[in-house]
């Protein structure tokens, strides 16, 4: 949240009852923040979705990585990484 929507030549109680306001429409059923307002959780999204699009591409590069072979032979997973690409199906790289 910002306090960029304070405006300074407002009275304390009309700020007041502005933010109640604001309050009242945010509890209305199927209102949502436009991008941007509600930043935070649409960054988070974001992000969630960098993770994921990461992890396909190291499962996907996992396929003709040697290290991550000789991991899957040795562990007997399939699913099994090396290093690098473990860390960047976490997401750490
Ligand atoms: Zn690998």
């Amino acid at each position: 949240m910002s306090d960029d929507s304070r405006d300074p030549t407002l009275p304390h109680h009309a700020h007041q009852a502005r933010l109640a306001a604001a309050e009242a429409l945010r509890r209305k059923a199927g209102w949502q923040p436009r991008p941007g307002q509600g930043g935070a959780s649409h960054l988070e999204h974001l992000r969630a979705q960098e993770r994921r699009h990461q992890g396909q591409q190291a499962y996907a590069e996992a396929a003709f990585c040697q290290p991550c072979a000789l991991a899957r032979a040795e562990s007997g997973d399939d699913s099994a990484l090396c290093q690098n690409h473990l860390a960047q199906a976490l997401g750490l790289r």
